[in-house]
């Protein structure tokens, strides 16, 4: 069965979703995105989505394609039409078709496309497995706390873990670790601290790394927020990811070294109960 697309106030079959080839999307990367995992039918923790397309979309000088009341009710309408209880939902804005530019067209219209896609994201295997990831280095501009459709180097470096037999990649930069390739990495010091980096320009500012540090802290949990090292991590009790497909995610190694015994740890896999648990008050 088709899904549903939204594209520009459309909901049509997707073999019927079209979006110009002059979209500065497609010519520019001259766009931004937010994904929400939806459980029980329920976005999670989409206020806190739709705040952040407002900051890339400000960053970036861009118009929102109309009020974020009326995003919201696209993305509600999506979930009916597409009748998803569990899985994710894409949404997608650029700055709209106009002649190749490089500078920014004048009354331009921003295009607003969404797409679902349906997926079990309660019950991951990988959260009993664990990831395995390398460390590459971080090539990405310094603009990463905007949620730009630029992925081509995340897109990269995933295929560079896939070819190493690894799952995934964590970037670094002057030695230590910025993030992950789509989360936010942090470790688990000996003591049971969460370590995860500051919030800058180097870092996306993660959703879902806002709420585990507000759960973590509700529980007295130490969270410090610093760069740390590959080494640093290596020598971690645990380690994990955060995002919002993914929620919370062990790291069972990095290039090659185990973390702890190579197993998941009780911490990581105590965040990712509380996070589940707690979903559904985001
Ligand atoms: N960093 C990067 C580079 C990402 O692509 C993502 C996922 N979009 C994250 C962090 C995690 O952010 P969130 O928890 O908002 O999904």
């Amino acid at each position: 069965m088709s899904r549903i697309v939204y594209v520009n106030g459309d909901y049509v079959p997707e073999e019927e979703a079209k979006i110009s080839v002059f979209d500065r999307g497609f010519l520019f990367a001259d766009g931004v995105y937010e994904v929400s995992s939806v459980i029980d039918g329920r976005l999670i923790d989409n206020g806190a989505h739709l705040e952040r397309l407002k900051r890339s979309l400000d960053e970036l000088g861009m118009d929102a394609p109309c009020p974020l009341e009326e995003v919201e009710a696209v993305q509600m309408e999506m979930l009916k039409r597409n009748d998803l209880t569990e899985g994710l939902l894409y949404l997608q804005v650029t700055r709209g078709a106009a002649d190749r530019d490089f500078n920014y067209p004048k009354g331009a219209k921003p295009s607003l496309v969404m797409f679902t896609q349906a997926k079990k994201v309660t019950e991951n295997p990988a959260a009993d497995k664990g990831l395995s990831v390398i460390t590459l280095p971080d090539l990405r501009w310094h603009r990463r706390d905007i949620k730009t459709v630029q992925l081509l180097y995340p897109s990269m470096c995933k295929e560079e873990a896939k070819a190493k037999g690894a799952d995934d990649a964590w970037l670094v930069e002057d030695g230590q670790v910025t993030e992950g390739t789509s989360n936010n990495a942090w470790i688990v010091l000996e003591d049971g601290t969460l370590v995860t980096r500051q919030l800058s320009n180097d870092i996306l500012h993660g959703i879902t790394r806002r709420a585990v540090m507000r759960f973590a802290r509700e529980r007295q949990i130490k969270v410090e927020e610093r760069p740390f090292t590959v080494e640093e991590a290596q020598d971690a009790k645990e380690a994990f990811v955060t995002s919002a497909s993914a929620f919370v995610m062990p790291v069972v190694s990095i290039d090659g070294a185990p973390i702890g015994d190579g197993k998941v740890g009780e911490t990581v896999k105590g965040l990712r109960k509380i996070y589940l648990d707690e979903a559904g008050r985001l």
